[in-house]
């Protein structure tokens, strides 16, 4: 005899929908580099905008945040010693 009363939040599903966003959408705050994912922005956000770069060349003092850039500097400016 009870009747079945399923509580049903439309308004959650709109609000669930309108926080999918696409990919490309989560600029970041600080340097407003365009994020895919809002846990990339967040993690650069905490990780490496505004930070000193980290990685140092060992042929001068040009500074790198990634190896692979620093890979990259070293193979082109320093080519000769190397
Ligand atoms: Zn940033
Ligand atoms: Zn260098």
């Amino acid at each position: 005899m009870e009747t079945m009363n399923i509580p049903y939040l439309p308004n959650t599903l709109v609000q669930q929908q309108s926080n999918m966003r696409g990919p490309g959408e989560f600029p970041c705050p600080q340097c407003f580099k365009i994020y895919k994912y809002k846990r990339s922005m967040i993690a650069h956000l905490k990780i490496e905008c505004g930070k000193e770069p980290q990685l140092s060349c060992p042929y001068c003092p040009h500074r790198s945040k990634k190896n692979h850039h620093l890979a990259v500097h070293i193979r082109a400016i320093h080519k000769d010693i190397i």
